[in-house]
């Protein structure tokens, strides 16, 4: 069986009965035992639900009936996302044991969709960095280079992707966590626009940047899979009430003459230099599909991650707060109150989990409230600002995903800001709201994948798709 599977090759086959779901499953089961005692893709395998979802399928088949776009399509779903019954731990020991009532929307429209769902994947704890090294579970390995990091948070959903050991994946966007970790290991992945895919079920992290999204193995089906999942949710009042395109065809549409906006500030010191080559050869090949190229100025980028680790540490410190030994997870019984939410804490939080914790608790807290969070607000605006003032020139924007490829397990590890610098061209679009996508553009010493990001006005994730779709087309992968 081959190790690229599509999503157009899992319909075709499944309707055809080339293959059974049923069979499809058990391959992808079978490659999972091969490879993941390796990667550490998977935490949690779900082979009961799997299983009795393709059976579903697998009557549609036999009955003749019409079958859903995803119809027996294996997929992974990131560890911070709420799955019925299914284990979830968000990567960390505090939640060890959790088993949700419900499934997030976008697991429902998935399996509505008829995604056949494998289990849950490896990441950062609670979304909580850019290697996965931050998971209570070890870390991941990179399946192009397996002494690199995949990059994080969603290093499970990009390393399965990148494994063949699912067909496409969704992981969690907060500040790069989908688009870094698909550039490490060389899959497309995309986050949409803020409120384009619920939030309902996505255990919080820093909710007014968290967004669900997909990774696959081409344009399309990301384009597939974004699809399915986006569109108004009741349960979630971020989520918006615009009609979504279909994002599939939309990738057709020619890109000639589009305009293209090359921003200096992401091109700076840092970065390097294999990367930088590839990245300006992408940007060469857009021009040869037509294009046009215009250099433009975001000039607040270099705020960016500074406002970033402002606003998401605080959000995150409150929302963390409720892992309280009482109402969820793990408890460790103390001699008061107190001292039971301290041991309760201090045991199920990881280190990076705790220094979010002090750091978003310190800007929030009065007397420093107005000096570091409402300045981070107000940073933010003009952050957005920049990318609405070049929109106005521009019809999308392209830089590079990370300034560097992969990094080797462990060196960055003891130095959380050489850590969060990995985030400099990834948290600006998180922070203005806009859709962003990550695709593979050629390699650097001949294995570690480089990603090019292209970025789109609010909604305009059709036209992203598109620009990817056409770069993927014209052989962007291999440059
Ligand atoms: N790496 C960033 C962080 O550590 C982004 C994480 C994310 O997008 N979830 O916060």
């Amino acid at each position: 069986m081959t190790i690229s599977w599509t999503i157009e090759g899992v319909r075709e086959a499944v309707a055809a009965k080339k293959v059974s779901a049923r069979e499809l499953a058990g391959e992808f089961y079978k490659r999972i035992e091969a490879r993941n005692a390796e990667l550490n893709a998977f935490l949690t395998l779900s082979p009961e639900r799997a299983y009795a979802q393709a059976e579903r399928v697998d009557a549609m088949v036999a009955a003749g009936k019409p079958l859903p776009p995803l119809a027996g399509v294996p997929v992974a779903i990131k560890d911070v996302i709420s799955t019925r019954g299914i284990r979830t731990t968000c990567g960390s020991k505090i939640l060890e044991k959790y088993v949700p009532p419900y499934d997030a929307t976008a697991v429902e429209r998935l399996e509505k969709a008829g995604a056949v769902i494998l289990g849950k994947t490896n990441c950062d704890e609670f979304a909580m960095g850019s290697s996965n090294e931050n998971s209570a579970y070890g870390p991941v390995r990179n399946p192009e280079a397996t002494d690199h990091v995949p990059g994080g948070s969603s290093g499970g959903s990009a390393a399965a992707v990148a494994a063949g050991l699912a067909v496409a994946a969704l992981g969690t966007d907060t500040g790069g966590s989908i688009r870094q970790p698909g550039a490490f290991c060389g899959v497309p992945a995309m986050m949409g626009s803020y409120g384009r895919v619920s939030r309902y079920g996505l255990i919080a992290f820093a909710s007014s940047l968290d967004r669900i999204g997909p990774f696959a193995r081409n344009v399309k089906d990301v384009a597939s899979v974004l699809q399915i999942i986006s569109g108004r949710d009741p349960q979630d009042s971020t989520s918006t009430t615009a009609p979504v395109p279909d994002y599939r065809a939309e990738t057709e549409k020619p890109v000639k003459g589009l305009r293209i906006g090359i921003p200096t500030e992401y091109f700076g010191a840092g970065m390097d230099e294999g990367v930088r080559k590839k990245v300006e050869a992408g940007i060469e090949l857009f021009k040869k599909l037509g294009c046009k190229l215009l250099d433009i100025h975001m000039p607040h980028t270099d705020y960016a991650i500074a406002t970033y680790y402002i606003i998401a540490t605080a959000e995150a410190s409150s929302n963390l707060a409720r892992y309280d030994g009482v109402r969820y997870g793990l408890r460790v019984e103390g001699d008061s109150l107190l001292s039971m939410y301290r041991k309760t804490r201090g045991a199920g939080f990881g280190a990076e989990v705790k220094r979010r914790i002090m750091l978003g608790t310190y800007v929030l807290s009065a007397g420093y409230y107005d000096d570091y969070y409402l300045k981070g607000q107000k940073v933010r605006a003009l952050i957005a600002q920049d990318f609405r003032d070049a929109f106005t020139k521009v019809d999308a924007i392209v830089t590079p995903t990370s300034p560097v490829p992969a990094f080797r397990l462990g060196e960055r590890t003891n130095d959380p800001l050489q850590m969060y610098l990995a985030d400099i061209y990834t948290v600006t679009g998180s922070l203005a709201g806009v859709p962003g996508i990550s695709i593979p553009c050629g390699k650097v010493c001949g294995k570690l994948p480089v990603g090019l990001q292209i970025f789109g006005r609010p909604f305009g994730e059709a036209r992203v798709l598109q620009l990817a779709h056409a770069f993927e087309r014209a052989g962007g992968a291999d440059l």
